[in-house]
């Protein structure tokens, strides 16, 4: 058995479980039966294969997924590495919200990381990049969401990222530039993937019809070298599903007097008293309820 890190031009190419680094990848071939099933082998699927005689292997099954994304196409991802920096670009709590809701939606575990820790002692950001290292303990730690503290530069926090992404299948999430290429070329030497100095340089933009690949970060962990959830509108989100992307609004809802109470004006809400008294962030529901508004739109529209 092994695991699909790259599939190209109808090559399936599978590191085998017992493989210790990338020199034992099979170049396989898939079956034809896949064919006839409409079913694609992804790169992340768990696979069953076998040796033929040149050195390559031919794909004969293909593991029950956990998950599976579309954009990029990977199989199997259980971590979202949500990257947002303490600045340049500025924090976006509402940005950041969207990008939690994204990865809840898709049954993914979420953990924040900032980025860019060093520009806490730039003298002319260190104001903007402290607000917002405090803004993010204070409103998403107790909701349960891990905070790494970050810098590529400073390798600040790099090795308990590194260590976290152990046994895991991540992407890395965020905006464009907040450093998420400069993340993983810090956790995995030699990597070289290309940074946005780089890429302005030379006039295009990143990501261009890239395949998606997994780099091998250790201790069976990869990460898919392509960010995840870069597509942020609501189109495969249902109104009555948002609550639950809100993870302290979903663990409250129950004691809403309502079933089905949208947290917005309904009288005996919980979470609407939990927003008065302080408990759930005013940030929180103020992003819950523009994106809310967003879906409605979205829906009338089309
Ligand atoms: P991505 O678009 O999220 O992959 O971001 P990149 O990794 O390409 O980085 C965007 C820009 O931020 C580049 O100019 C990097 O040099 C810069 N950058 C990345 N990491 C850090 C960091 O830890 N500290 C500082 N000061 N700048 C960084
Ligand atoms: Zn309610």
């Amino acid at each position: 058995e092994g695991r699909i890190v790259k599939a190209l031009s109808g090559y399936y190419y599978v590191m085998p479980d017992d493989s210790k680094d990338a020199s034992g990848v099979i170049q396989c071939r898939a079956r034809g039966i896949f064919k006839k099933k409409g079913l694609s082998p992804l790169v992340g699927d768990r696979v069953v294969y076998t040796l033929t005689e040149n050195g390559e292997g031919t794909v004969d099954e293909v593991r029950p997924r956990t998950s599976e994304l579309i954009r990029p196409p990977v199989a199997n991802v259980d971590l979202a590495v949500l990257v947002f920096s303490v600045s340049e670009p500025v924090l976006n709590l509402q940005l950041l919200d969207k990008f939690l809701v994204h990865i809840e939606h898709a049954g993914i575990e979420a953990v924040l990381c900032l980025s860019k820790g060093d520009l806490t002692e730039n003298e002319e950001l260190s104001e903007e990049a402290a607000a917002a290292m405090v803004a993010v303990e204070r409103i998403y730690r107790p909701i349960g969401y891990e905070v790494f503290n970050t810098s590529s530069q400073s390798h600040e926090g790099i090795a308990e990222l590194h260590e976290r992404l152990q046994g895991h299948l991540s992407v890395f999430s965020g905006q464009s530039g907040v450093g998420k290429s400069s993340l993983l070329n810090a956790i995995v030497p030699g990597l070289g993937l290309e940074t946005a100095a780089i890429s302005n340089r030379l006039g295009r933009g990143k990501h261009t019809t890239r395949h998606v690949e997994l780099i091998e970060v250790g201790g069976g962990g990869y990460v898919a070298d392509t960010p995840g959830f870069s597509q942020l509108d609501f189109t495969e989100l249902g109104i009555e599903q948002l609550g639950d992307c809100f993870l302290e609004m979903r663990e409250m809802a129950p004691s809403c007097k309502f079933r089905g109470c949208t947290h917005i004006h309904e009288p005996g809400c919980a979470v609407l008293e939990a927003l008065e008294e302080g408990s759930i962030e005013s940030s929180r529901h103020r992003n819950y309820t523009l994106f809310m508004e967003e879906m409605k739109d979205r829906k009338r529209r089309y």
